[in-house]
């Protein structure tokens, strides 16, 4: 491993105030890397890269890499692990009687909580998944899908707000803001697109504040006594959570950030048996929500619930499917006009990888984009495939490409199938 000064390596939480750039999220055990090159090809910043002769990889710098997780997940020998857990400091927190510990699960993650207690690929858990959280000691269980639903109210406003008079501050085309691999993205690549990318906080990043503002108050909790967890499909989440500006509510919004194999495995430590658990709903306040939410953790989900609302808004008439089948991508890049009564033609496009999003974005940056929306996504076919969810089995015996597709293919159309009829 190179020298570097400045950078963290830290295996548990990180130190109060930690600048998240200086911290390795992923790193490469040379002892196990076979220096097979596959993890560049998921990479689209060149962080990951050869060391030395014999190609064993590492990641060079903390600030080059988004985060998103993918060489990880895409490691035929399980070489790359993740430098920053809250497991234990959950732990610790689930048994001190003094601290009001919430949890709050993304739409994406019970989509794949359950492959780590061997159920097919694209099983949903969300009723397991809520009453394992009660089980293993959490004070309130609310939902990020609460949230993802504020989110879309939000985005899809301000996306009227901008169609109707756009400026130099808020221009068109907007781009989505929830996915933190893709905002650090533009942040380090394209900066001058800042302003394009949507205003609106991500999921997590509203939840956060608003258990420990509105949920505080509607519980009589004091918010200082309340320690948020944040329960992603995402190493990026782990990221965003440690960001500066994270702390509207007064306290650090969000205190600790854990993924879906986290949360298998912590439920596997507590010795909870999840397959017989009952099924069991959110706690009320900050629980409820709508298809529109589910639908999120897929690539082209985010785009289809705010153009539900932008159509309605800006037409006056009530969709009569709210399926905009047009704009679900899987991987690539997607583009769709949707013909709205009373306006005229929404033009959007939706991209799958950080590579699609550099196109899309030197599109913009060249004023050749006559978007409406765009919707970016770090994962491929969104956070259902994220770098936090479950490593198929069948990565590791190495045939790849096509069996991935498979594994994103049956979470992703389960998350659509479940968002249409909730
Ligand atoms: S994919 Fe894994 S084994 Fe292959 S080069 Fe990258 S870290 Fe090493
Ligand atoms: S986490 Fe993402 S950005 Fe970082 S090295 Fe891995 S693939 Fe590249
Ligand atoms: S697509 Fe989802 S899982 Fe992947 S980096 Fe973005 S928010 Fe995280």
């Amino acid at each position: 491993m190179q020298e570097m000064e400045n950078v963290m390596y830290v295996k548990n939480a990180p130190p109060l105030g930690s600048d998240p750039d200086t911290i390795f999220f992923v790193q490469v055990d040379a002892t196990k890397c076979q220096a097979c090159g596959e993890c560049e090809n998921h990479c689209a910043t060149g962080a990951i890269q050869p060391i030395n002769d014999e190609g064993i990889r590492q990641v060079l710098n903390p600030a080059a890499c988004m985060n998103c997780g993918q060489c990880l997940i895409n490691c035929p020998y399980g070489a790359i692990y993740e430098g920053v857990s809250y497991v234990n400091e959950i732990f610790e927190k689930l048994k001190d009687p003094d601290t009001i510990v919430v949890s709050m699960p993304a739409p994406s993650v019970r989509y794949g909580l359950a492959e780590c207690f061997l159920r097919p690929v694209g099983t949903y858990a969300g009723g397991k998944m809520h009453a394992a959280l009660k089980a293993l000691g959490f004070d309130y269980v609310w939902d990020n899908e609460f949230t993802a639903d504020v989110t879309i109210m939000e985005e899809g406003t301000e996306l009227i707000e901008r169609i109707a008079k756009p400026d130099k501050e808020k221009p068109l085309p907007q781009f989505t803001s929830c996915c933190p691999g893709w905002i650090k993205f533009v942040e380090s690549f394209y900066p001058d697109l800042l302003p394009h990318v949507s205003t609106c906080k991500s999921p997590i990043a509203m939840l956060g504040p608003l258990a420990k503002t509105y949920g505080a108050h509607e519980t009589h909790c004091r918010p200082e006594k309340i320690y948020t967890v944040s329960i992603m499909p995402c190493i990026a989440k782990k990221y965003e959570g440690l960001r500066q500006e994270m702390a509207d509510s007064g306290f650090r919004d969000i205190d600790a950030t854990i993924d879906t194999r986290e949360l298998a495995y912590m439920i596997k430590r507590a010795g909870i048996n999840f397959e017989t658990l009952p099924d069991r709903k959110p706690d009320p306040i900050l629980g409820q929500s709508t298809g529109a939410a589910t639908i999120f953790g897929n690539s082209g989900g985010v785009m289809e619930a705010a153009l539900r609302l932008a159509y309605e808004k800006l037409s006056g008439k009530t969709l009569k499917d709210p399926a905009i089948k047009l704009v679900r991508t899987r991987e690539g890049i997607n583009t769709a006009e949707i013909d709205v009564p009373n306006f005229g033609t929404v033009k959007v496009a939706v991209a799958s990888g950080l590579t699609n999003a550099a196109k899309l974005c030197d599109e913009v940056r060249a004023k050749m984009a006559d978007y409406h929306f765009i919707e970016i996504m770090t994962c491929p076919g969104g956070c259902v495939n994220g770098g936090g969810q479950p490593v198929d089995p069948e990565v590791r015996t190495a045939s790849l490409a096509r069996k991935i597709r498979l594994a994103m293919t049956r979470r992703t159309g389960s998350a659509i199938q479940k968002g249409e009829i909730i």
